[in-house]
């Protein structure tokens, strides 16, 4: 089974979406990655769940990448005995770094105290309680609410324009990182980057434990735009989280970012995903709104790899219904997107290839006469299939690769099937070979022309140095 869009979908696992047979569903539906949102959860529920995707994606046999989010500096507030505090516009609320206040106070970090200022707002739960910093003392800020609301334990603590000193990953984030390994997680995501530095000390805690997981980077402040391209390279795959980006940064700013972002990302041939309250009405409802339908086409036609689901498959109503939306609306508006020329830098040998194979493939080019039928990658890294596919001119990359691990890891990246498969010879000066493989996987037909995109050797990473056009005979 194949998923015919080319626009790849995020899914977040949660109660709602727990069973093998929602799971099953999820995948029929069109979800290409699973997500577990390790702000909820410990990790022996959610590696439980992501066993169960293992399993249905194998019975399926499709790539099913895993992706485990963590906290990172993402601020939560804590709540003395955990009892929600209903308060009043005008109130006064204290904010305090220690735990030994009465009923009424909100526990944050004391970093947070100390980057604060008189006249600052904090935000808490997604910007659902709004509250004025007043007055300032050593462990305390005392804040006069803006609106009525009930504030819940652990919700999420948003500052506007203020970079806070928070470590780069927190306790849990370590058990995460114990609990995973290279052969059941693919992508690790990182909340609240704010520098490179942060994905540095996340490389390395990786690599102390042996694990070769492709980085996510999520883009949810001030501080990360100010060091996107630093960002962008450091890390393997981009998030434009706008959950959070909206009310960190003003909300009229968000659509000029998120397509800043992508087109940053096509230009450095890193994958990105466009997330938070694409179909928001589907947690509740059958049916997306009018507003979330263009804002999933507009991903598409920005140049998106990837759209992603939160609350509506982890505790929404239709999660299922929800995937399917997402890949109808994708699938539709792919046949008519041709986002942005990108300017390609840094040429090698295999970017010239790239290069030159997307010039043969733009149908839109003044000069563009070769019929291709399809296109065959040979990749190991999966670096030469991300560089083929930003330029978004062909609908299906199909991918061949020895490891499995990349074979998970392409299930992000716009347009890519891929394969993995076994040649007997390493050379691939002869196609013949490789054309019989792709006929008996059905990638390509008998007349057809096929593309293909190889290195001189079978499972050297970074080589590819060769483009071949063959009639399948
Ligand atoms: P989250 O990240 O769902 O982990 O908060 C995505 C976002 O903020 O958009
Ligand atoms: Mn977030």
């Amino acid at each position: 089974m194949t998923n015919q869009k080319s626009t790849k979908i995020v899914a977040t696992i949660g109660p709602a979406t727990e069973t093998e047979d929602t799971i099953r569903e999820l995948i029929l539906a069109g979800m290409n990655v699973a997500r577990f949102n390790t702000k909820h959860g410990v990790p022996t529920w959610h590696h439980e769940r992501i066993a169960r995707v293992k399993k249905v994606a194998k019975e399926l046999n499709v790539p099913i990448g895993i992706l485990v989010d963590l906290q990172g500096p993402e601020i939560r507030i804590s709540l003395p005995n955990e009892t929600p505090i209903p308060v009043e516009t005008h109130e006064v609320l204290l904010f305090a770094s220690d735990p030994d206040h009465e009923e009424k106070t909100v526990i944050i970090p004391q970093e947070v105290i100390d980057a604060e200022e008189v006249g600052n707002v904090l935000l808490v739960d997604d910007g659902l309680g709004e509250f004025i910093i007043v007055a300032k003392e050593e462990h305390a800020l005392i804040t006069e609410v803006q609106n009525t609301c009930t504030i819940g334990h652990r919700k999420s603590l948003n500052t506007p324009g203020v970079v806070i000193a928070m470590p780069s990953l927190v306790a849990q984030d370590y058990e995460h990182l114990d609990a995973a390994t290279n052969e059941t997680v693919d992508f690790v995501g990182l909340s609240f980057v704010r520098n490179a530095q942060d994905i540095r000390i996340l490389r390395d805690e990786l690599e102390k434990r042996h694990l070769d997981l492709d980085v996510v980077a999520k883009i949810e402040n001030q501080a990360a735009l100010d060091n996107i391209d630093e960002i962008i390279q450091a890390s393997d795959v981009v998030m434009v989280a706008r959950g959070d980006l909206g009310v960190e940064v003003p909300y009229e700013q968000l659509t000029h970012w998120q397509k800043t972002i992508i087109q940053k990302c096509r230009e450095h041939a890193k994958p990105v995903i466009t997330a938070t309250q694409m179909l928001k009405t589907m947690v509740d409802f059958p049916y997306p709104s009018r507003a979330e339908v263009s804002d999933v086409a507009n991903a598409v036609y920005d140049g998106t790899d990837a759209v992603m689901l939160s609350e509506e498959t982890t505790i929404g109503k239709y999660p299922v219904k929800a995937v399917a939306t997402q890949t109808k609306i994708c699938s539709y508006n792919e046949q008519f997107a041709s986002p942005n020329e990108i300017s390609t830098h840094d040429f090698d040998a295999s970017r010239s290839v790239t290069y030159a194979a997307g010039m043969l493939l733009d149908k839109e080019h003044p000069d563009h006469n070769l019929q291709v039928d399809a296109v065959i990658c040979l990749s190991q890294s999966g670096a030469t299939a991300k560089q083929l596919s930003r330029f978004r001119k062909f609908a299906h990359i199909n991918v061949f690769t020895d490891s499995i691990h990349t074979y998970h890891k392409l299930s992000i990246v716009y347009g890519v099937s891929a394969y993995v498969v076994e040649l007997e010879s390493d050379i691939l000066s002869n196609s013949t070979e490789l054309i019989n493989k792709a006929l008996e996987l059905g990638v390509v037909e008998s007349g057809q022309i096929v593309l293909i995109l190889h290195g001189d050797v079978w499972k050297e990473a970074g080589a590819t140095d060769s483009m071949k056009i063959i009639t399948v005979p």
